[in-house]
């Protein structure tokens, strides 16, 4: 079964993210717990939780294809002591409102190096701060999302993904998710069948499907391999609507949410649609 919806607004609360979700006919969503560029946020009311969940109910979405995404401002890699402390400390309260809201996972991206230290050590403290934040929390998997390589981010590597998992010690509450724009602007050929049966084959030797988590579901307005992070509409990019023909028939990708950060929510509802039709 396949579980099709967009990243959608929060706006007004928490609680209205169902909601949003359920008028475009998504069957999962992404949100933002949190204004996700500050550092502080009040914490979650009761009546919020309960609204969350009641609304999720309504809209008949399962906590389970809500894929949370944290703060852009976290860096679980940072250089420096100050920087890694605070993205620790707020990367568990991001945890913690998941746990709060009965979700069981948290998307966010691995981090950058600042070209302060070099990936490899970089690449050691996501998997530290990870394994600090699992043993704060329960319940919640941590969701490493591929990168598009921009700066000096990590994650654009099918190997850092792979790197990080190796040195978190839960393995059961450590994920990925692929954004199919950042994949393909990393170097991941997705424009036909055969170029994803290879790009996933390499993912599948590297990291493994076991470890599949989520998907964003976006087309790329820059060309292959350009580490450039500008998401399109479905069918408008660089990738074309083969790749989301791939990933709709394949098994692989069964029973995770998948997500669109297209740029245009006027199309969100039909770009739904359109992937549900692709399946044959
Ligand atoms: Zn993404
Ligand atoms: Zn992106």
């Amino acid at each position: 079964m396949k579980y099709v919806g967009a990243h959608v607004s929060a706006s007004g609360g928490v609680q209205n993210a169902p909601l949003n979700a359920g008028k475009i006919g998504a069957k999962a969503f992404a949100l933002f717990t949190k204004n996700q560029r500050q550092w502080r946020a009040k914490p979650l009311t009761d009546e919020v939780i309960e609204g969350f969940q009641q609304n999720l109910q309504q809209v008949g979405i399962n906590p389970a294809q809500v894929l949370p995404h944290d703060s852009y401002l976290i860096n679980l890699g940072h250089p420096e002591p100050e920087g890694l402390e605070k993205s620790r400390n707020a990367f568990i309260d991001e945890i913690q409102r998941c746990q709060q809201l009965g979700l069981k996972l948290l998307n966010f991206h691995p981090g950058a190096t600042l070209r302060k230290i070099d990936e490899p050590a970089s690449l050691e403290r996501v998997a530290e701060s990870i394994n600090i934040a699992l043993a704060q929390t329960e319940g919640v998997t941590a969701v490493i999302e591929n990168t598009a390589g921009q700066g000096s981010t990590l994650g654009y590597r099918f190997e850092h993904l792979a790197q990080i998992i190796d040195r978190v010690e839960d393995k059961s509450r450590v994920g990925v998710c692929l954004d199919t724009c950042h994949t393909f602007v990393a170097g991941y050929d997705l424009r036909t069948a055969e170029a994803c049966e290879a790009s996933f084959a390499e993912f599948e030797r590297i990291v493994g499907f076991d470890y599949l988590r989520g998907m964003h579901i976006n087309d790329s307005k820059p060309e292959l391999g350009q580490r450039v992070d500008r998401h399109h509409s479905l069918g408008q990019g660089k990738i074309g609507w083969e790749c989301f023909r791939y990933i709709m028939n394949d098994p692989r990708f069964d029973d995770i949410p998948m997500v669109l950060e297209t740029i245009d929510d006027t199309l969100w509802a039909e770009e739904i649609q359109a992937l549900y039709g692709l399946i044959a």
